[in-house]
C-alpha cells in the first residue's frame, strides 16, 4: 500500500483530513514528517480501556488501562523499538534519558506488558540468564562469572532507583530470596553455591542458612540448607512496565500500541517498518520482541530466526491468606523460596497476600505461531496438593487463578543482547525465566549501543561475543520439549521419593 493511501486511511479513521494535524519537526537539520493524533482520536483508536484479566494475576488486579494510540500514518524517528516489554520500553526510557534530543518511538503489537513482563511470576532474583551459579562458573569461569552477576546486580538496582526517581508505585519488598535445597538430596547445591559467590565475588550479598533454621522458618521439613540472597524481591511487574511506559513518555519518547509490526524493510539507508495502520522510517532499530523473535516478519533474513526458541511457563496463584494462614505458615523474612533441584519451583508471596508459585513441571515448548496464552487447568487441581506437600500448614488453600506467558532460551543458557547481522539493528532476547533485572540493565545497554557508546555495559563479554544459535528452528522446538521430557521424568522420581509424595500429572 502506497504512503498517500495510508495517510488517507488514517485521515478517514481520525474523522476526516481535515483533522489530519500534519507537521513538519526539525532534528539535528532534518525535516520530518509526522502525524499528530488528538487525544479524542487516539481514545477512540484504542478501542477504550481494557482489563484482561485472564492474562495473568496482574491483569486480573490491575486498574483499567487506556492503551496509547496505534501509530497511523507516517513518522521518521532517530530509533525505533519494536516491543513493549521490559527490555523495549527500557531502552526507549534510556534512549530519551543519555540523549534527550532524540527522535524515539517503540511499536508494541498488543499493549505493553502483553508479554511475558506482564504475566511474570513477580519476583527479583539475581539470576544470569538460565544458568546457575556452578554452570555458569563451569563453562565461562570464575572472571566471567562475576561480570555477569555484576550486570544483573545493576540492573536490580536499576529498577529500585528508577521506581524512586520516577515514582514508579510497583509493591516493591526487597526480601532478597532464599534458595533452598531439597531435603532428600542434601546440602550439596547450596555448600557449592556458596563457594562459588566466593570466587565471584559476591560472598557479601549472600548468607548461609542451616537447614534446621530453614525447617523452623518455612515450616517445612521438605528443605534442607539454604543460601538467603539479600538482592531483589517480590514486585508488581504489571505496574512496573506501566510506569517505564509513563516516564519513556514524560521524556518524550512516543509509545505506540496495537501496532503490530508486518514488515521490516532494511534496503535503504532509512530502514522502513509497517504496521497495519502506519509506517515508521529510523535508523536504527532495536528489537525487543524476546519470545516472539522468531515470529517477527523477515527474522531469517535479519539472522534473528534461530537465535532463541519459546517456552511457555505456567504460573498459579492462591486465594488470599488469611493472617492466621499467614502466622501458621511462618516465612518471617517473606522472601521467594527457589528450590535448587531438577524439581524446580519457585514460591513467593505477593503484596496481597497470596502466594504464587512456578514449577519447572508446568513447561511446555510451542512453536511457531503457537504462543497464546496456555491456561492449564490440571494446575488448579495438583497445585494446592503440591503446595501443600512443602507447607503443610497451607494445607487446603486453594488455586485462584493459572496463566501462561512465554519465556525465551537461548542454546547456551544465557541471554542475548546486542548487534544483529545488520549494525544499524540491535535486538535482546533469552533473558530467561529471571529477565526483568537482565531486561532493564539490557535496555540501558542498548541504548548506549545505539548512541554508539562504550561502557562496562556494552563492552561486556556476553554482549559482543559471537552468539550462539539453535541449529534450526524446528529442531530448538525438539530439544526443548526433549529437555521438558526428561526433567518431566526427573519431577516423577524426585517427587515420588518425598513425604508425602509429589504427584504429577501426565
Ligand atoms: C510465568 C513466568 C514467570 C516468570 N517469572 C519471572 C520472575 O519471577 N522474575 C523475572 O525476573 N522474570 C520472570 N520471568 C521472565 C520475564 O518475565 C522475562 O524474561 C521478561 O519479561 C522478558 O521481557 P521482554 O521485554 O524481553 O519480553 P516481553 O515482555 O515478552 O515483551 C515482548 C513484546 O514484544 C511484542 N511483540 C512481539 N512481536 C511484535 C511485533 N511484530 N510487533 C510489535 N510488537 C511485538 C509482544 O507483544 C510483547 O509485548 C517469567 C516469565 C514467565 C512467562
Amino acid at each position: 500500500m502506497s504512503l498517500d493511501k495510508i495517510r488517507l486511511m488514517s485521515d478517514f479513521l481520525r474523522g476526516g483530513a481535515n483533522q489530519s494535524h500534519g507537521r513538519s519537526v526539525s532534528a539535528k537539520g532534518k525535516h520530518r514528517m509526522e502525524v499528530v493524533i488528538p487525544n479524542t482520536s487516539a481514545e477512540k483508536l484504542s478501542g477504550g480501556s481494557i482489563l484482561n484479566r485472564s492474562r495473568s494475576h496482574w491483569w486480573n488486579t490491575s486498574d483499567s488501562y487506556q492503551p496509547s494510540a496505534p501509530l497511523v500514518g507516517q513518522a521518521d524517528v532517530d530509533v525505533c523499538i519494536v516491543g513493549g516489554g521490559i527490555n523495549g520500553l527500557s531502552t526507549a526510557y534510556h534512549l530519551k534519558k543519555l540523549e534527550p534530543s532524540l527522535e524515539v518511538a517503540l511499536l508494541e503489537a498488543e499493549v505493553v506488558g502483553f508479554g511475558a513482563s506482564g504475566r511474570n511470576a513477580g519476583q527479583i532474583i539475581m539470576k544470569f540468564g538460565g544458568t546457575s551459579p556452578e554452570r555458569l562458573v563451569g563453562s565461562y569461569g570464575a572472571e566471567r562469572a562475576r561480570e555477569a552477576w555484576n550486570y544483573i546486580h545493576r540492573g536490580i538496582a536499576l529498577i529500585q532507583d528508577l521506581r524512586l526517581d520516577e515514582d514508579i508505585d510497583c509493591d516493591y519488598a526487597n526480601t532478597g530470596t532464599m534458595n533452598v535445597c531439597l531435603r532428600i538430596e542434601g546440602d550439596g547445591h547450596v555448600d557449592e553455591a556458596m563457594r562459588l559467590m566466593e570466587r565471584m565475588g559476591q560472598s557479601q550479598y549472600v548468607a548461609y542458612v542451616e537447614s534446621e533454621r530453614v525447617e523452623q522458618e518455612l515450616g517445612s521439613n521438605q528443605f534442607g540448607a539454604a543460601y538467603h540472597e539479600s538482592r531483589g524481591g517480590q514486585f508488581n511487574p504489571l505496574k512496573l512496565v506501566r510506569g517505564l511506559k509513563r516516564a519513556a513518555e514524560r521524556r518524550g519518547a512516543r509509545v505506540y500500541e496495537n501496532s503490530p509490526v508486518a514488515s521490516i524493510d532494511t534496503t535503504e539507508n532509512l530502514m522502513t517498518l509497517h504496521t497495519g495502520l502506519g509506517v515508521i522510517r529510523c535508523k536504527k532499530l532495536v528489537l525487543a520482541t524476546n519470545a516472539f523473535t522468531h515470529l517477527l516478519p523477515g527474522a531469517r533474513r535479519l539472522g534473528l530466526a534461530r537465535e532463541q526458541t519459546p517456552l511457555m511457563v505456567k504460573g498459579v496463584i492462591t486465594q488470599p491468606l488469611s493472617p492466621q494462614q499467614w502466622e501458621r505458615v511462618g516465612w518471617p523474612r517473606r522472601a521467594g523460596i527457589n528450590i535448587h533441584s531438577d524439581l524446580f519451583y519457585s514460591f513467593a508471596p505477593t503484596a496481597d497476600g497470596r502466594i504464587l508459585y512456578v514449577g519447572g513441571y508446568y513447561t511446555s515448548a510451542p512453536w511457531d505461531r503457537n504462543l497464546a496464552p496456555e491456561i492449564d487447568t490440571r494446575l488448579k487441581r495438583v497445585g494446592p496438593d503440591h503446595l501443600a506437600a512443602f507447607f503443610p500448614a497451607l494445607y487446603g488453600v486453594g488455586v485462584a487463578q493459572t496463566w501462561g506467558g512465554p519465556i525465551s532460551i537461548t542454546p547456551d543458557w544465557i541471554p542475548h543482547v546486542g548487534e544483529a547481522r545488520d549494525p544499524r539493528i540491535l535486538y535482546a532476547c533469552g533473558c530467561w525465566g529471571n529477565g526483568m533485572p537482565c531486561g532493564m540493565q539490557n535496555g540501558r545497554t542498548l541504548a548506549e549501543l545505539a548512541l554508539g557508546k562504550h561502557t562496562e555495559n556494552a563492552d561486556a563479554w556476553f554482549v559482543t561475543r559471537k552468539k550462539r544459535k539453535w541449529p534450526s528452528r524446528i529442531l530448538a522446538a525438539f530439544l526443548a520439549k526433549g529437555v521438558i521430557r526428561k526433567r518431566h521424568v526427573a519431577n516423577r522420581r524426585i517427587g515420588g521419593r518425598m513425604t508425602p509424595p509429589l504427584r504429577f500429572p501426565r
